[in-house]
Parts: C-alpha cells; sequence; structure tokens
C-alpha cells in the first residue's frame, strides 16, 4: 500500500467466517507500506453457501491473490485449476494465485510453522513431538512435522477418533500414537518427548486462564510452543517459561505462513520483521 488506492492498485485479501478478528490485514498491508508497493489487503466475509461463486467473482473482479481461513480451507479445492502437491495432500488450501489464467491452490500453514520453528532455532529432525489436538491446525502441523523428519508424533486429543483419523492420513509419513487427553497420558507422553506443541483453541482469549497442561508436568529439558497468539503469552507458555522450558508462541507461524503468501503473490522477499512488528503492535494494543 503507498498511502492512496489508484487505479493501478492490486488487491488482494483473505476470505472465511468469521474474519473481522484476522491479523492478515494488519501484517500485509503494513509490509505492502514498507516495500512501497501498489497493493492493499481486503477481508472479505464470505459464506460457505456463496464459497464458489465468491472465489470465481473475486478473481473475475480482477483480484491477485486470496489468503483462505476457516471454514473454507477444505472446501476451496473444488473451486480451483490446480493444487500443488503439498496442499493436494493435505486436503486444504490457504493461498491462492492466479498463474496463467489458472486459479492455482497453495498451503503455506506447514512450512510457515516450521519456519517459526526454525527462526528459534528449534530443529525437530528425530525428535518425539507431543501434539495436543487434532483439528485443522493439528492437521498441517502433524503433516509439516511429518516431512521435516521427526521420529514421532504423539497425538493427544479430547476426541479420540479424530485423531485416530489424523493417524490414519499420515501413517506413511511418520511413526504415529494416539492417546486420550487425560493428566495421565499426558504426563506419559511428556516423559518421552523432546517437544510439546498445543494445537488446541485451550487457553486462547477470552478464556485465558485455561491450559492444556498442567504446569507441574513441565521439565526444563521440554521445548513448549502453543500456536496461540491471543494472547502471545498464554498460560502453557508462563508456566513452561517458569519451569525453564524454551517457549515458542503462535505469532511466527502467523507470520511466516503470511510471509509464503505475500512471496507467492508479489515474488518479492517479505519483510518478516516488519509483520511481525505490525501484528505485535495491534496485538499489544
Ligand atoms: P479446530 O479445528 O476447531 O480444532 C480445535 C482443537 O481444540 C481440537 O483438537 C479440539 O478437540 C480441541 N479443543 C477445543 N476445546 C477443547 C477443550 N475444552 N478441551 C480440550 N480440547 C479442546 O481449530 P484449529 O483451526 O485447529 O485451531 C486451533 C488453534 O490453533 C486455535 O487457537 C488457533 O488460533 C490456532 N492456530 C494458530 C495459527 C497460527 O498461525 N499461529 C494457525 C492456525 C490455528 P476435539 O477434537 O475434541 O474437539
Amino acid at each position: 500500500m503507498t498511502g492512496s488506492i489508484l487505479g493501478t492498485t492490486k488487491v488482494v485479501g483473505l476470505i472465511g467466517s468469521p474474519v473481522e478478528h484476522s491479523l492478515s490485514p494488519v501484517i500485509h498491508n503494513a509490509a505492502f507500506r514498507h516495500l512501497q508497493l501498489d497493493y492493499v489487503y481486503v477481508p472479505f466475509p464470505v459464506h460457505p453457501d456463496g464459497l464458489a461463486r465468491a472465489v470465481r467473482g473475486l478473481f473475475q473482479a480482477g483480484i491477485a491473490g486470496l489468503n483462505v481461513t476457516v471454514p473454507h480451507k477444505e472446501r476451496v479445492l473444488d473451486c480451483l485449476d490446480r493444487v500443488d502437491h503439498y496442499a493436494q495432500v493435505l486436503g486444504a488450501v490457504n493461498t491462492i494465485v492466479k498463474e496463467d489464467g489458472q486459479l492455482v491452490g497453495y498451503n503455506t500453514d506447514g512450512p510457515g510453522f516450521i519456519q517459526s520453528l526454525q527462526a528459534e532455532g528449534v530443529d525437530v529432525r528425530g525428535k518425539t513431538v507431543l501434539v495436543i489436538g487434532a483439528g485443522g491446525a493439528a492437521r498441517a502441523v502433524a503433516f509439516a512435522l511429518g516431512q521435516a523428519g521427526v521420529r514421532e508424533i504423539i497425538f493427544v486429543n479430547r476426541t479420540v477418533e479424530r485423531a485416530q483419523n489424523l493417524k490414519r492420513e499420515i501413517d506413511d509419513l511418520v511413526q504415529v500414537e494416539v492417546l486420550p487427553l487425560t493428566p495421565e497420558t499426558l504426563q506419559k507422553s511428556l516423559q518421552c518427548c523432546q517437544i510439546v506443541i498445543n494445537t488446541t483453541t485451550v487457553g486462547m482469549y477470552p478464556h485465558t486462564d485455561n491450559t492444556p497442561v498442567p504446569g507441574q508436568l513441565l521439565q526444563p529439558r521440554l521445548t513448549v510452543v502453543d500456536l496461540i497468539y491471543n494472547p502471545l503469552e498464554t498460560r502453557l507458555l508462563r508456566a513452561a517459561k517458569r519451569a525453564g522450558c524454551k517457549t515458542v508462541s503462535g505469532l511466527g507461524m502467523l507470520v511466516y505462513q503470511g510471509a509464503a503468501s505475500f512471496e507467492l503473490w508479489t515474488g518479492k522477499t517479505a519483510p518478516v520483521g516488519v509483520m511481525t512488528d505490525a501484528a505485535l503492535a495491534k496485538l499489544n494494543r
């Protein structure tokens, strides 16, 4: 965004429901301003019934690219001409680009997650990773972990069947164990893992007093990752810091998946620091 919207301004945006609280407009518009690119990022609330019409209509109206969020990430595949291999395997798209007149789907969530760990000096290769949760975020994280060469993933989820379905999907990529979410299974799995990742909504604003892991189970040798970025420091991360663990918040994943979308649309290197600062300023406000 160069300051004003002109006839030449390229529009990119986000489709989802809801989109009102998304931080993506904040981080992308900060990046466009910083690089003085003639782009603007706009959120579009799209009801599931109108998904296909909205995607076609927005691209017919000249939009340069889209992010896709809940609840459209899976169903949007049917609206596209082509889906890249990783997004196809995952069955979920979060970024759409128009390439040679064709709508092409990508998924930057998993790579963004791994990049956010690398940025914090966390190497997942050969590690046993405890993933708490088995929803959409857990799926993206698990595929990325499998591709990045972890030794084993232990899924602990309130609804065991959901984790078992996920295990079936990634069984040929990585060794997987599934357990119900109880204090006993958490205690047992925390003893044999090196990295713990909360992919549940437990601890997210406004229920910030909740935590998926009792603090007394955390040991200093663990790296504790929380995908939640609101609040930036969840009760889980506070307890992990007190216990002497290395901690990683969800902000990095948010920024790096956005940076990868930015690069797909513009062909420019994303200013990750600027995007992080913009998100922090908004979250701290
Ligand atoms: P989702 O598909 O709805 O999955 C929610 C998960 O949370 C499920 O495993 C669910 O268990 C579990 N859960 C919910 N309430 C629970 C409770 N009271 N006790 C125990 N488990 C509970 O959501 P999602 O899209 O995966 O998102 C999950 C979290 O990741 C959110 O906080 C989201 O903000 C965050 N996220 C962050 C980023 C990022 O860029 N940092 C990206 C994506 C998502 P059941 O299966 O039993 O229902």
